[in-house]
């Protein structure tokens, strides 16, 4: 049996970052996997994309200031600074290693962890218990002892392992994930930019986005989806509508005056969006708009262009799931159950950060931000 102050479980991004913060030196960091902070090195496409220069709640599910105030986006780069890390926003915000490598930030990391605590890797918890004031971990190859513990998880399935704890978890479900729609198969490999995404869920909550979309084998993917598929992972169900805007820089009006004056293109109806619209758009277009397209342009009725022009403001696809490649997971323990330093008000010497916490964010660097924010916060009342 192995005794310590402190075991932060998970070496992630919100582990590491706790132990960073730790003044204590007694601390022993447990991770299943064989490295520090390895989650980290496919973040941003591999370029890490750490935080974001512009950071409040309303990017997350819930509030989180109280926690910002401790230590926001501003404080996270002073605090990388400080470890040797030069990095660059973009016009966005996102804030990126200079060396556009996700690998700098994992091996500031790794140096700064030198002499912190130790690390005992390839070793999964199973069970934590709680008695006479101190907590007993095991793991599947030891078992340690500590006054505190910290579980940095992320989105395992870490509850079954603290189930005798009696602490409430929100189910974990899928998010920042491409979504799972009806009859995009004819789309596959298309991709839009520029478009309007509105999602509207089963229970009718909606949300949109300007931006990018892939059209995948069976569903929709990029930045814009991802950020819409929060709305369903928080609503707990992949049911709904997503529709795009093909044109969201033209009203209605400006689109059917278009249209009519391109009916003197006098072509067959499946070109008339030629130099307008990618063919498998187009025939997504006539599909939906349910044309004859086997007539000149000419003879389109003022009707038929309305609908043209409806469908084009509003292409629709059914959600029906979501894939399985999320990067993060809503849900985890409410932070109603916890205190200001993210100890369980249930279980003293408690304590959770990271994604294990039911925060989370939509891309742009704010996930790794709840991530640097929590870790910090525990770490510095250990
Ligand atoms: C492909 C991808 C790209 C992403 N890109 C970005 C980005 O650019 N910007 C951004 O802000 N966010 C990004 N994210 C999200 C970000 O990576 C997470 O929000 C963040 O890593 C969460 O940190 P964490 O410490 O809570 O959990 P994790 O980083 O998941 O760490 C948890 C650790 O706990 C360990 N563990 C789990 N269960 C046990 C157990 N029972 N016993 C022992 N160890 C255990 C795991 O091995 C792991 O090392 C991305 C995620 C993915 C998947």
């Amino acid at each position: 049996m192995k005794k310590f102050d402190v075991i932060i479980i998970g070496a992630g991004a919100s582990g590491c970052m706790c132990a960073l913060a730790c003044k204590n030196q007694n601390i022993a960091i447990i991770d299943a996997g064989k490295s520090l902070a390895k989650k980290i090195m496919v973040t941003g496409n591999g370029r890490c994309n750490l935080t974001n220069k512009n950071m409040n709640s309303s990017y997350f599910n819930t509030n989180i200031d109280k926690y910002l105030q401790k230590f926001n986006e501003k404080d996270a780069l002073r605090f990388f600074e400080s470890l040797g890390l030069i990095t660059y926003s973009d016009p966005e915000g996102r804030v990126y290693p200079i060396s556009n490598s996700a690998k700098s930030v994992v091996d500031v990391i790794n140096l700064a962890l030198k002499n912190k605590g130790q690390f005992f890797a390839g070793q999964k918890v199973i069970e934590i218990h709680h008695q006479n004031d101190q907590f007993c971990v095991l793991t599947d190859k030891d078992e340690f002892v500590a006054k505190k513990v910290v579980v940095a998880t992320g989105g395992s399935t870490m509850q079954n392992s603290i189930k005798n704890l009696d602490i409430s978890f929100k189910k974990f479900v899928p998010s920042l994930v491409p979504l799972e729609c009806s009859n995009v198969k004819d789309l596959n490999g298309i991709k839009l930019s520029n478009v309007k995404v509105a999602a509207t869920t089963k229970s009718g909550k909606t949300a949109s986005e300007i931006g990018e979309v892939l059209f995948k084998e069976k569903g929709l993917s990029g930045i814009v989806i991802f950020n819409l598929s929060a709305l369903f992972a928080r609503e707990r169900v992949f049911e709904g509508t997503v529709q795009i805007d093909l044109l969201p820089d033209m009203n209605e009006k400006q689109l059917t005056e278009l249209l009519m004056t391109r009916r003197s293109l006098c072509v067959n109806v499946d070109k008339f969006f030629v130099g307008m619209f990618q063919n498998a758009v187009s025939n997504e277009i006539f599909m939906q708009s349910k044309l004859n397209t086997n007539k000149n342009s000419a003879k389109l009725t003022n009707d038929e262009i309305k609908r043209l022009v409806k469908t084009i403001k509003c292409l629709s696809f059914g959600v029906v799931n979501c894939y399985d490649n999320n990067q993060v997971f809503s849900g985890g323990v409410c932070l109603n159950d916890l205190d200001n330093h993210l100890m369980s008000k249930k279980v003293k010497n408690l304590y959770f950060a990271g994604e294990v916490c039911d925060v989370d964010g939509v891309c742009g660097g704010y996930n790794l931000q709840w991530a640097w924010t929590s870790g910090m916060v525990v770490g510095e009342c250990l």
